[in-house]
């Protein structure tokens, strides 16, 4: 059950009023706070100030010129990327009405000849993993707590008719400092803003979340991040991917047959309903995949195990600190790619 639709709405206007820049809380609701063409330094100052450096993008801090308020802001480099021409009517209107607590806000957006600007709400939490391997202990409750925030959260953008696409635990940020317990789903929308084939090529560029249906090349809708929530799942309760191989065509032929297991010892004090989970969404078939909102009614959501509470062994965060290392080496050799102009 969704937990959270109740007193969503509510929360939802405070938030958006409070986090957006300058009279933006004058602005009717969906519709864009200022006129992408105009320049983004008549609103935002862009801090050198660096959050994160995505695949094809990076993130820096800006400053709303007129609140102060911080903001995080995606700089996209047009030139290597390949984008929707169209997409600023009513792709960005979809996105623009996003709002939930789980989901990173869009508040702005800026379109230039060379760069496309994203001004978001602002995150200091860090990404959910680092904080994981910090944490003293980690239990199958505190993962369970994770995938109900993500399935509200792929719930609500699936509502919306958005597909994520590139769901990976780089994209689930953390509110503040002082609370490991708030997700937030950052990077949706790509799927409204890029064009399909470069989608498809950035898939492939992290294959071990992507949905079978995608490799193969295959019509593909929500389900794909279903699927993605299965890998996500699995390795917050062992510490490591369900589908793993430095050689992509035997990686990509378990992906396309399903081929994952539950390693003993990792995975013998995990529940078995925590396990029926990832079963469910781990499936070949997009058809017979459960969505978010069949995956919340599912039985581990709605009991509560005195053994869940039990701190999982050392060996989660091992293997997760392993984990984390070698995927941050990935995105230094992809960051070392991007090429951003002077300006910024
Ligand atoms: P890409 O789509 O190009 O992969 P992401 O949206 O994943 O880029 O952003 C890259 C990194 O930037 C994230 O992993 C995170 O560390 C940081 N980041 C992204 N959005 C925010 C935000 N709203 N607040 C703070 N940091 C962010």
């Amino acid at each position: 059950m969704d937990k959270s639709s109740t007193t969503e709405k509510s929360d939802k206007r405070d938030k958006s009023s409070k986090n957006r820049g300058k009279g933006v809380a004058d602005i009717p609701k969906g519709r864009l706070v200022h006129d992408p063409s105009e320049e983004i330094s008549l609103y935002y100052e862009v801090t050198n100030k660096l959050l994160g450096t995505g695949n094809f993008s990076v993130v820096k801090k800006g400053i709303a010129k007129g609140t102060k308020e911080a903001v995080a802001i995606k700089i996209i480099d047009k030139k290597r990327v390949k984008h929707k021409p169209e997409m600023l009517s009513n792709e960005v209107e979809i996105l623009i009405k996003i709002d939930h607590r789980n989901v990173i806000k869009l508040l702005d957006l800026f379109d230039t000849a060379d760069y496309l600007y994203l001004v978001m709400e602002l995150v200091t939490g860090g990404e959910l993993f680092d904080r994981i391997v910090e944490r003293e202990s980690y239990s199958e409750a505190d993962a369970k707590e994770v995938m109900r925030q993500l399935l509200n959260a792929i719930k609500y953008i699936h509502a919306n008719d958005i597909v994520h696409r590139d769901l990976k635990p780089e994209n689930l940020l953390l509110e503040t400092e002082d609370n490991d317990v708030n997700i937030k789903l950052s990077d949706f929308g790509l799927s409204k803003i890029y064009d399909n084939e470069f989608l498809m090529k950035t898939a492939c560029g992290t294959p071990g979340y992507v949905a079978p249906e995608i490799l193969s090349a295959n019509p593909y809708g929500p389900a794909v991040d279903m699927w993605s929530a299965g890998v996500i799942c699995y390795i917050l309760l062992c510490g490591y991917p369900p589908f793993y191989n430095d050689n992509d065509a035997i990686l990509f032929e378990s992906i396309l047959n399903a081929k994952y297991q539950f390693h003993s010892p990792y995975w013998d004090q995990i529940s078995k309903p925590a396990k029926d989970l990832i079963r469910a969404l781990l499936v070949v078939d997009p058809q017979a995949r459960v969505n978010s909102t069949q995956a919340l009614e599912m039985e581990w959501f709605s009991i509560s195990t005195s053994s869940s509470e039990q701190p999982l062994p050392n060996q989660l965060k091992e293997k997760l600190t392993l984990f984390r290392e070698e995927s941050k080496i990935k995105s230094s050799i992809k960051a070392s790619l991007i090429t951003v102009g002077k300006k910024n």
